[in-house]
């Protein structure tokens, strides 16, 4: 199945009261095991890409071209969708160009009135090429891309704000963030999730930062509306511990260990994992 976009996969979520996961891509075996996990358990996915992530892969157009040759050879035939992570103006409309099937602009560190200008003149575009649109409001704690933010919440008046212009999907901070928790982090505001809930609507809610939020709170956050979720550190996280398992005990030293295809494959394997612990987790398992 070709790339879509993600309002259908979402709508769907949002009625059923489950979530689709959005697993950020940084190379070819990120994005081979993430479309494999999903073919396997038959659940929708989202690929993401943060604006560095695609510099990283030399470029939209290259990542474009490496996820449908993906789906094509691998014989993926549930529904993904390709889209843009944390996305600029301009960034946003280089990946429409290029052959994404879904943006998000972030244009929460702007005036409510700018990030509702721009915001606006991305959905039009998105509307007549067929895209999906995610606009944020209320930074989202943590490093985005340099930016560090509080994690604030977001003023559900601006959410509707947002909501109605024409937006498939939006990202409220709750007090969530990107990367690792801290300690004494306080948890995902639920009254403000229900509160931007009740003044939305229909609209699928997007939850950033899914690494490290308890399972509980994930679960009470989809009965609230959330929809999609984002994960990224948790698949580095597993990458990493896997590929630092396998030289320290020496593997890369035996025989003909020092191959990529070697090295690379406990990583790979782990990823793998960590995605279906997480479309168990968020119900998407059998939804395609
Ligand atoms: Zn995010």
């Amino acid at each position: 199945m070709p790339l879509v976009n993600a309002a259908e996969m979402l709508t769907k979520a949002k009625a059923g009261h489950y979530a689709v996961g959005q697993f950020n891509i940084n190379n070819l075996e990120w994005t081979k095991a993430i479309l494999m996990t999903a073919q396997e358990l038959n659940s929708p996915v989202i690929l993401g890409v943060s604006e560095g992530a695609g510099k990283y892969m030399a470029g939209y157009k290259t990542v474009v071209g490496m996820v449908n040759g993906m789906i094509e050879e691998l014989n993926i035939t549930v529904p993904v969708a390709l889209h843009l992570d944390h996305g600029s103006y301009e960034g946003a409309k280089k990946c429409i160009e290029a052959g994404f099937s879904s943006i998000m602009f972030d244009g929460s560190h702007y005036p409510i009135e700018e990030n509702i200008a721009k915001t606006k003149e991305l959905v039009a575009i998105c509307k007549e090429k067929g895209l999906s649109i995610e606009a944020e409001v209320g930074a989202i704690g943590g490093e985005e891309d340099g930016v560090i933010g509080k994690g604030e919440c977001a003023d559900p008046q601006e959410c509707k704000q947002i909501a109605d212009l024409g937006v498939t999907m939006l990202a409220a901070g709750i007090g969530n963030i990107h990367g690792k928790y801290p300690e004494n982090w306080e948890g995902l505001s639920f009254e403000t999730l229900d509160a931007v809930q009740k003044l939305t609507g229909a609209m699928p809610l997007v939850l950033h930062g899914g690494t490290g939020i308890p399972a509980d709170m994930i679960k009470k956050a989809i009965s609230l509306g959330v929809s999609k979720i984002n994960v990224n550190t948790e698949c580095q996280l597993a990458f990493q511990a896997a590929t630092r398992k396998y030289i320290e005990e020496g593997k890369d030293l035996q025989g003909k260990g020092f191959d990529p295809r070697k090295l690379l494959a406990p990583g790979f394997e782990a990823i793998k994992a960590t995605v279906k612990e997480k479309m168990e987790l968020f119900g998407s398992v059998n939804k395609a």
